[in-house]
């Protein structure tokens, strides 16, 4: 009989190493908490696969800057504060991690690891028989101010340095590079490895799939504890019953922490709450997706629409909507797409979504060194629709008994243990 591997989760992390598991002939079942029909933060993301995001979020200046944007309730960043012990032992992992030496260990494996994933979606194009709207046109990092456009040339000069190409461009080739959209902007960075898809068309996808290789889910099935020896797992407790099986992956985007403080494993993530627009029939359509340097909003063409995506909220695990959050991405649009107006998204329901965030920036992926068949593949924070193919390659590898293909020490999930 093939081994049992049992994925808690059905966002993008846990669909793709799902995929992957089922590839190599495991029997794969998935425990999902929501219905089917569900809406997390895999769902309404920005859809970008980005190699160029080789920084974590945990980089020298991010306090700072933090600091900066967290009066002002309109700003990329806030963080509410309140007692809390998990939040402040985050907070302070995050200052640590928040360094030059950090930033140079998790540069080059971040590089591989998303063009790995960029090449696994490449792959899975062809093999869902979906299309699920991979642009492969590159990135604009588009900058209003010249010092911003400083900062980002200095970031392009790093990402060449690691092979990533990256082009400086002013305003005039700017505008040449996505004609369909009127830009008003000092300049930009090209990424031309950068690309887009559509999340929710991307999952639907990838779910047909599952089924058609036999991967078994159940719905509404929220775990809430585990049966366990001292050494492994024996079976996931469910509001619906107990789930034996061989391998246990934890794929369970912020809510992986609650769901491992019982087993004693410290897995620190707080919710980075961020929020999307979506015009279905925008003014102007650009062709490549692009970030808003300074506002920190993304911009990505979805087939006809057009979405708008974010803010990061810490502000717990609760998915209100914060208006005045919603008005600052709305606020931006027509800074850098001046034909665009703030009446554009009048009636638009908008959508929210926490990404697990780590205090490093970095997921956590691999085996617990706690019980020997559960594993954990979480914590992805902005990358998780970037990194999800080679996550769920990777988790598919360490349960084949294999050595990663790469080194990913940097990513244990026993770090903070
Ligand atoms: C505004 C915004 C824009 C973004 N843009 C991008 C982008 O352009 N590119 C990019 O790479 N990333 C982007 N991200 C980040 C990306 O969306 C996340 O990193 C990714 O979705 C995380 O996936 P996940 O599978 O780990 O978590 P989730 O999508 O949260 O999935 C976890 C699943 O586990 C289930 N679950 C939790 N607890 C239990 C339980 N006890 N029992 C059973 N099931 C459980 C949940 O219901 C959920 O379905 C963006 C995020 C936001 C908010």
């Amino acid at each position: 009989m093939s081994k049992r591997v049992l994925i808690v989760g059905g966002g993008v992390i846990g669909l793709c190493t799902a995929y992957y598991c089922a590839l190599r002939g495991f029997t794969v079942t998935v425990l999902e908490r929501n219905a089917g029909q569900r809406d997390g933060c895999s769902f309404g993301n920005a859809g970008m696969v980005v190699p160029s995001h080789f920084v974590p979020l945990a980089a020298p200046g991010a306090v700072a800057l933090a600091l900066k944007w967290m009066w002002n309730p309109a700003s990329p960043f806030h963080l509410r504060p309140r007692w809390s012990w998990d939040l402040f032992s985050w907070c302070a992992r995050f200052w640590r991690a928040a360094n030059a030496e950090h930033i140079r260990r998790a540069a080059p494996l971040l590089r591989d690891l998303s063009l790995a994933s960029r090449a696994g979606y490449d792959e899975l194009a062809g093999a869902l028989g979906s299309n699920f709207g991979l642009v492969k046109k590159g990135l604009l990092m588009l900058c209003k101010e010249p010092h911003t456009l400083e900062e980002e040339a200095k970031t392009a000069g790093r990402a060449r340095a690691l092979g990533i190409p990256a082009e400086v461009l002013d305003a005039k080739q700017t505008a040449a590079r996505d004609p369909d959209v009127r830009m008003d902007v000092a300049g930009s960075v090209y990424f031309p490895l950068d690309c887009h898809l559509v999340p929710d068309r991307f999952l639907a996808g990838l779910e047909k799939r599952l089924h058609e290789l036999g991967v078994q889910f159940i719905w509404n099935a929220p775990v809430v504890g585990w049966q366990r020896t001292e050494k492994s797992i024996v079976a996931a407790c469910s509001s619906i019953g107990e789930h034996e099986a061989d391998e246990f992956v934890l794929c369970g985007g912020v809510w992986s922490q609650n769901l491992t403080r019982e087993l004693g494993l410290g897995l620190p993530l707080q919710a980075g709450k961020g929020y999307s627009l979506t015009l279905p029939r925008p003014r102007q359509l650009p062709q490549i997706c692009a970030i808003f340097s300074e506002a920190r909003v993304a911009a990505t063409p979805m087939g006809g629409a057009l979405r708008f995506g974010g803010t990061m909220e810490i502000a717990g695990l609760n998915e209100d909507i914060n208006p005045a959050r919603v008005r600052g991405i709305i606020a931006a649009v027509p800074k850098y797409y001046p034909d665009f107006r703030p009446e554009d998204f009048d009636g638009l329901e908008p959508w929210c979504g926490l990404r697990p965030c780590s205090p490093d920036g970095l997921p956590f992926i691999g085996r617990t060194a706690k019980f020997s068949n559960l594993s954990i593949a979480a914590g992805h924070a902005m990358m998780g629709m970037s990194l999800g193919p080679v996550s769920g390659r990777l988790m598919a590898e360490i349960l084949s008994g294999e050595k990663p293909a790469w080194d990913i020490s940097q990513l244990s999930p026993d770090r903070y243990s």
